[in-house]
Parts: C-alpha cells; structure tokens; sequence
C-alpha cells in the first residue's frame, strides 16, 4: 500500500465488490503493466471474468496497464475495448475493473486496453510532488507526514506539528525549487530481491506485504510506496504551496504540482493584473493599496453608518410633525436602501413610539424590532439634531389613514409596544416584495 494513508481512506471503489463473489482463489495474480511498463499507454490483455451487472460488470483481466485505487491514490482510468472504465481496485494482488457499460467481448477473450495519460500523468505529478514535499519538510523541520490525499482539483498532507508559518513554506517552497531543477532521478528498488531493511525509510514499511516496492529520490529519500511516480523530479516541473491549517492538532498543507501548478500560477498571475488595473498599480503594489482601500472602506462605512442613523431619526422626527401625528404603527419599503439603513429607520420610528417594520428591496429583507423588556415600549423621544433636509419616510399608517407620500401598506402588521433593539431580520422572496 501507499507510504501515507489517504485521508479518506477507501472511498470511490470501495464497495466495488462488496456482495458480488467475483473471488476465485485459485486464479493468479494479475500482471501489473503499470510497473514493469509504465509509460505503456495501450496494451493487450485477456479477459479472465467477468461478474456482476452486465451492464456495468467488474472484469478482471490476466494483466492491466490500470493503476487501482489505493492510500491517497485515486485510480486509473481508461477503456477496456472501448468501454470506460468507471473504477479499478487490487484485492489479494488481483485486479478488478468495474466498467461504466457493457464488455463486448467474453471470457477467455483478448481485449484492448487504453489508459487515460493525461490523468495518470497527473497523478504521478501530484503523487511524485507529494514525496519530494514531504521529505522537505521532514528534513527542514523534522514534521513527518501522516497522510496524503490526491484530490481531484488539489492536494493535501497531513504533519504531526502543530504549525507550520509562512515562512517555513517558503523555506520549503525554495527548496522543493532546487530539487526539481537538479533534475534527481526516482528509482523505484523492488524488494525483494533487494533488503527494504538497507534503506533509510522516511516511513514504517507496511506490514503483510509479500512484495515492497521502495521509491528512492537519488538519495535524498526512500519510501516504501506502490504509487505511480515519474521518473525524475524534474518532471515534477513546478510544485505550489497554497497554505496551511492547523487540522485535529496537526498541520495540514495543501498543494498543487505538475500541470496543476501552473495551471494555479497562470490563474495567480491573471487575478493579480486584473487586481492591479482596478487599483491603477503595479501587482507588487496590490497587497499595499489593498490594505489602505480596506481601511478607507471600514471609516466610509462607519461614516455611512452613522448618516443612516441621522436620516433615520430626521425621518422619523418629520413623519412626528404630521397633523395626524405619528401613526401608531408604521410599515417601510425601501426600494434604494440596504438592510442596515432599513434598520435604523425601524429603530428611529419605534423610538418615536410607532411600531414599525421595514424592508429593504434590494436585499429582499424585511425588518422588525425585537422586543427588549429591559428597555420598556413605546415613546422614547428622539435623539437626533433637528431636520436640516429630506423627506419623510416612505410609511403608512396602519389604521389605513395614508400619507400623501407614503406608498401601500405591506401586508404583515407590526407588533405594537415593540421597541427598537437589535436588528431582526428575516429573507423574504421576490413574490413577497415586489
Ligand atoms: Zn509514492
């Protein structure tokens, strides 16, 4: 099995042949083309069985050029005489092909084998990026890898250390850098003939396992693993550190390597320049103009906020001045103004001693007082300066009385005595609104 656990374990795959008695303990094993070929992309085998549904059947084959499912390694995937594979697992050395419809070819019959490159290519990126990292950050910062999981957009290790800073995955970035450009070459020791013993193993060989295959980065590292690899590290080309959490007490490091990383550095790279003409700046100047927009942003919108709540009481104390005075509940819709505005009118209105509700268009909300008995109901008497400008908010009164420049009353109907507190809010649909 692979040198790390996956995360997830067994996942896709895993109930392959659970309840289908594919087993037939006399067969052999089946021959790994994977490993004594690699680079083989088409090849020819035998169909050995075939079980299960016949519309999607588990084959097994005298020997496949498909890696299966295994530690944090998805499988390979390919056709089998022109049927897609759907999913490939090894159970006691045998291999088992689950297809996505039906086999047109029969036991005992011979069949062509396509592998999927760009997906195996990809996998012995990641895969082969996985080992180099790892055995960096052993080595920078004695943080031993647990488990490794080959995700289908990015990858993650799992280090027993509590933390991993920044700089550390520089340190390790820059290193991992100089390996691939070395250009060390990855040979894989098939054990036996030779001793797994005589190797300096990055991890415990697995236990139960007739044949060890130890994967050797020219010295640098030695793992007991049965992954598919490339053949040197520069071949790798590129491996991107994207982060790290803590996760359960340990750290997690996500990564991205091969065509996946450049893919990351492309979208890095465009996002950057796209961000740099909104900024009208350089990229190195985005981090610096980003802060100071986000300190602008959080004084504006303090400001803003505090001129929500004097139009709110303005509002409210011109709605007072009304001959009829103040209704004894209020309903506001506002078709221009957020739910933060929306919430200070209703907090201005129910201190006048209205019951109030709101809502706010734009952000399909509508608004109430909560009640707060600590605070008592009803005619608390505004707070605010006296009007300068504005018009009154738009309202009606709940006994149908109508202002002039109030628009229809929504259908709910306040709770009278409530009084203003936090804001109350709940999501209302389009039907409700408008
Ligand atoms: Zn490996």
């Amino acid at each position: 099995m692979l040198h790390e656990r996956g995360h997830e374990g067994k996942a896709e795959g895993a109930l392959l042949l659970a309840g289908a008695e594919v087993y037939n303990l006399g067969m052999s094993r089946t021959e790994k083309l994977y490993y004594s070929d690699p680079s083989a992309l088409e090849a020819d085998a035998s169909v050995v069985s075939i079980e299960g549904d016949p519309g999607a059947p588990v084959v097994e084959l005298d020997r496949t050029i498909f890696y299966p499912e295994g530690g944090g390694q998805p499988c390979d995937l390919g056709t089998i005489a022109g049927a897609s594979l759907a999913s490939v697992e090894e159970r006691d050395g045998r291999i088992f092909h689950r297809l996505a419809s039906p086999l047109a070819a029969g036991a005992g019959e011979r069949v062509r084998l396509v592998l999927d490159g760009e997906r195996r290519r990809d996998h012995a990126e990641q895969h082969t990026g996985q080992h180099l990292l790892s055995s960096t950050l052993l080595r920078l910062f004695e943080a031993p890898t647990v488990s490794f999981h080959l995700g289908v957009e990015r990858c993650t290790i799992d280090l027993d250390v509590p933390a991993l800073s920044d700089d550390d995955l520089a340190e390790a970035e820059r290193r991992i850098d100089e390996a691939i450009a070395e250009d060390y070459p990855i040979v894989v020791h098939l054990c036996p003939p030779e001793d797994p013993s005589s190797f300096p193993l990055r991890k415990k060989l697995p236990e139960g396992e007739a044949e060890i295959r130890v994967v050797e980065i020219d010295g640098l590292d030695f793992t007991p693993c049965c992954g598919t690899h490339l053949a040197s590290t520069a071949r790798i080309r590129h491996l991107k550190i994207l982060g790290a959490e803590k996760y359960k007490g340990m750290s997690r490091v996500t990564f991205v390597a091969g065509g996946r990383a450049a893919a990351e550095s492309f979208a890095a790279s465009r996002a950057a320049r796209e961000a740099a003409r909104a900024f009208g700046c350089s990229p190195a100047e985005i981090a610096q103009k980003a802060a100071r927009a986000a300190e602008r942003l959080k004084a504006l919108e303090q400001a803003a906020s505090g001129l929500q709540r004097e139009r709110a009481a303005l509002e409210a104390e011109l709605a007072s001045r009304d001959p009829g005075g103040l209704p004894a509940a209020v309903v506001l819709r506002y078709a221009d103004r957020g739910a933060d505005a929306a919430q200070e009118a209703v907090r201005a209105f129910t201190a006048r001693g209205a019951a109030a509700i709101a809502a706010s268009l734009p952000e399909l909300t509508a608004l109430r007082p909560r009640p707060t008995p600590a605070r008592g109901s009803g005619s608390a008497s505004s707070p605010s300066p006296k009007p300068r400008a504005g018009r009154a908010a738009a309202g009606t009164r709940a006994s149908g009385r109508a202002s002039p420049t109030r628009p229809p009353s929504m259908p709910s109907s306040p709770r009278p005595g409530a009084s203003s507190g936090r804001r109350n809010e709940r999501r209302l649909s389009d039907d409700r609104l408008l």
